[in-house]
């Protein structure tokens, strides 16, 4: 039996009460309007309605959302399109396979605070929001303790006296879920408090949201983020070339242009990016936007994403084609997180 997701109906700030002035902005209408239920997006797309019964039984663990701007990026009805499966809840989800856990990385050890991961040198990684624009089938964070483990509004406080009390802490990383289904307001009140702590260098943030929505990138978030008092390092997550359209490339511009340096982190999954000529045609169209490469990640073993795992030594060869076909600077690090080590492992790649 796996354990009902307790992330499957949590809501970004997408609801017009949430909103700050009361107005929801064009990003909180697309996101409250995402795709949420199987039958809608099998319907949209035209697929054969044979995949409805698992897509409706997995969805059941971990709920189905994506945005339209997302799924008008997908070809209609082929059913392996590379963007469609990375959120169609399919019937292998629910297969249990040894080793693939509900919490992979290990990171409730690594907790020090609700919502506040400290596992390497130098940098603390915040939860901020167990919501999302998407969801993507593969996360390794499906099964989260999110309802515990969130440092969302009231609880903020005491991971921020964890930063304030650690002065070895010099970069913070906003994460979740994804920090940027937080409305501006509570980004920035987050951020002004994180501004008050003198040994804080660096401000990261992981986010999804300007690939799979890139009217998030509005004048509001432009003007949060070139007012932060620190350098700002955001790391994307693209997976596929598909996903690079003209909206995401000038949201990335948008991006760029508050002084952000851009990265890029892919998870190798099987069946939707794990081709060398994929991950490069990926690769130049990110560097199109501004953004360079950083991690390319194995999956990690969460449970109900078996179907996506590419083997260490495939890995390992597509890694070495994708580095024999580009410039050093577009190749992605194949890394691997090894639960307990000080860094992610670096993996080698096999030359052809
Ligand atoms: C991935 C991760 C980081 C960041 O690691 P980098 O190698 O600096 O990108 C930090 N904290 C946690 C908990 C992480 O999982
Ligand atoms: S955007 Fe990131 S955190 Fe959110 S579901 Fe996708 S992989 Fe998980």
């Amino acid at each position: 039996m796996i354990p009902a997701s307790s992330r499957t109906d949590q809501t970004p700030d997408s609801s017009p009460r949430r909103t700050d002035s009361g107005i929801a902005t064009r990003w909180q209408r697309e996101l409250a309007e995402a795709v949420k239920s199987p039958r809608e997006l099998v319907a949209a797309l035209g697929l054969d309605p044979a995949v409805l019964p698992g897509a409706l039984a997995a969805d059941e663990v971990f709920r189905l959302r994506v945005p339209w701007s997302y799924v008008r990026r997908m070809r209609r009805g082929d059913p392996a399109d590379p963007l469609l499966r990375q959120v169609l809840p399919v019937a292998r989800e629910l297969d249990e396979h040894p080793g693939y856990t509900g919490d992979p990385l290990g990171e409730r050890a690594a907790l020090r605070a609700p919502g506040l991961l400290h596992k390497y040198h130098g940098r603390v990684l915040l939860v901020t929001t167990p919501a999302c624009a998407v969801h993507c089938r593969y996360c390794f964070r499906r099964e989260f303790p999110y309802a515990e483990q969130t440092a969302g509004a009231p609880r903020w406080n005491e991971a921020l006296e964890v930063i304030r009390n650690d002065a070895s802490i010099e970069e913070v990383i906003l994460s979740g879920g994804d920090p940027l289904s937080l409305s501006d307001a509570r980004l920035a009140q987050l951020t002004d408090a994180l501004a008050r702590i003198p040994h804080v260098r660096r401000l990261r943030v992981h986010t999804r949201t300007p690939i799979v929505l890139p009217s998030r990138v509005d004048e509001g978030l432009e003007r949060w983020l070139s007012r932060l008092p620190w350098p700002v390092v955001l790391v994307l997550h693209a997976n596929h070339p598909n996903e690079i359209d003209a909206d995401v490339r000038s949201a990335c511009g948008r991006l760029r242009a508050t002084g952000a340096t851009l990265l890029n982190q892919s998870v190798l999954l099987a069946g939707v990016n794990d081709d060398a000529e994929v991950l490069a045609e990926l690769s130049r169209r990110l560097f199109d936007c501004g953004v360079l490469p950083y991690y390319l990640h194995l999956l990690d073993r969460v449970r109900g994403a078996a179907h996506f795992e590419v083997d260490e030594e495939r890995a390992r060869r597509i890694a070495g084609e994708l580095a024999a076909s580009l410039p050093g600077y577009l190749v992605p690090r194949l890394a691997r997180e090894v639960y307990g080590a000080p860094a992610k492992l670096s993996i080698a790649p096999i030359m052809p």
